[in-house]
């Protein structure tokens, strides 16, 4: 008889792989797996990763819990591993020190809950052991693993399957397909969500349609990024454009997107499309002058491979290769998120374009940090997407088409700028 109500293992893995420190799919994985190695009934799963880096989580078992905390910087895990009954947690340490490659561990063992400290209360059992009972099916057991996309001062967390359909390390960024249980499957770069099946296109009808309803007749349209297909298939349903040039750096991107979001990715064959794999800052630097009646910088976050999207140089070099009457619409971040790259970037296009020659559209992205997001405009010709006319031609093609988010009031309506944005903005 067991002197003891539990067995707590402390553990400090050391020297494990950082990058396997942040993967919340992994852990969660391997802590599920360790527990079940060592034959526990698992009860649930709750897993949360946190941007930049670190991961906390804990597997609930019916023998108590396993407990995780990571500091992949430091290439170390704190782990609890508390079970009670029969169980030889040792068992899960060991596949835990594989999984996570430490080089090096300490663990202190102790007893808890020694039952001549306790006094045993007298209560109906029946009730219990029945309540038990319907905890024992193994193949249920609910995982809580969540993916969150932070700064500082906010986050967004979407609890995702654990699932993992594509995560290869690429020479730009970590390009990643998980799926979430509100959005479905998403794209996600660097641990940044870029798309989801279920609000795609909220960001894909707005990057593409007011630009292309305001320009009126755009022919030759060039795409910077954009590797998840979204913006082209947009552009291409548009009759009138002749060409799209898409320049994408990361083709582990579009081969993720083909694979795994073939909805977003379904415009890649298209005749019209030219695809080439490479740097959008090194394409620009080159490109012919006068040349596009439109230009999309569909690009991520200000960092990595994107950084250069929202230089004063790249811009200039946008504006060159447009035509007298072009636009150019670039994926402008929040006036909430990102504050300091949404007006930089405003005020660059304002220094490049023209003071009035650079509206910014609003519209909302529910898996983006707090979900209002921007699509910023440098217009070189007399057009401007305040001042449509052609309503009556918006919605007919909107219904024809069968746009789940823009029509002719949204495209009007995003580009009512708030006072606070408009204070922003000032030069
Ligand atoms: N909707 C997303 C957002 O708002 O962040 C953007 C989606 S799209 C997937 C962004 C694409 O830009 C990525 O595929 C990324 O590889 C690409 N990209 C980043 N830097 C680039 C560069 N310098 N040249 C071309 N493509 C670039």
């Amino acid at each position: 008889m067991s002197t003891a109500l539990g067995n707590h293992i402390l553990v400090e893995f050391m020297n494990c792989d950082p990058h396997i420190m942040n993967d919340v799919a992994a852990i969660e994985r391997d802590m599920v797996a360790a527990a079940q190695k060592a034959g526990a009934t698992v009860i649930n799963s709750t897993f949360h990763h946190f941007s930049p880096f670190g991961v906390s989580g804990v597997v609930v078992i019916q023998e108590s819990h396993l407990a995780i905390h990571t500091w992949p910087e430091y290439g170390y895990a704190a782990v609890d591993l508390f079970t009670c009954g029969e169980m030889d947690a040792w068992i899960s340490f060991d596949h835990l020190k594989e999984s996570f490659k430490s080089q090096s561990y300490s663990a202190i063992e102790m007893k808890r809950g020694s039952v001549n400290l306790l006094t045993r209360n007298d209560f109906d059992m029946t009730t219990m052991r029945q309540k038990a009972g319907e905890w024992r099916n193994p193949e249920f057991f609910t995982r809580n693993v969540w993916f969150t996309d932070k700064d500082e001062f906010q986050a967004l967390s979407l609890r995702f399957t654990g699932e993992v359909f594509f995560d290869v390390q690429s020479p730009f960024q970590r390009v990643r397909i998980i799926e979430s249980y509100k959005y479905g499957k998403m794209l996600a770069l660097d641990d940044m969500v870029m798309t989801t099946i279920e609000d795609e296109f909220h960001y894909h009808e707005m990057i593409a349609h007011p630009a292309l309803f305001t320009h009126g007749n755009a022919k030759n349209v060039l795409v910077i990024g954009g590797g998840d297909g979204g913006t082209v298939r947009e552009v291409l349903r548009h009759e009138s454009v002749e060409k799209v040039m898409m320049v994408e750096i990361d083709g582990e991107v579009i081969t993720a997107c083909k694979e795994h979001l073939p909805q977003i990715a379904a415009a890649f064959d298209n005749p019209k499309l030219e695809l080439l794999v490479d740097d959008g800052i090194a394409f620009m630097k080159t490109a012919a002058p006068e040349s596009y009646d439109i230009i999309i910088i569909d690009g991520s976050d200000p960092v990595g491979p994107a950084e250069g999207l929202f230089s004063v140089e790249f811009y200039t070099n946008c504006f060159n290769a447009l035509k007298k009457d072009g636009i150019l619409i670039a994926q402008g971040e929040s006036p909430k998120f990102n504050e300091k790259a949404f007006t930089e970037l405003n005020h660059t296009l304002q220094d490049i374009f023209g003071k009035d020659k650079a509206p910014v559209s609003l519209f909302f992205v529910p898996t983006y940090p707090t979900g209002m997001w921007s699509f910023q405009y440098g217009l070189k010709g007399e057009s401007h997407p305040k001042m449509v006319t052609n309503e009556s031609t918006i919605d007919a093609f909107v219904e024809e088409k069968g746009l789940r988010y823009y029509n002719a009031d949204v495209h009007k309506g995003s580009f009512a700028t708030p006072n606070f944005v408009k204070a922003l903005l000032k030069t």
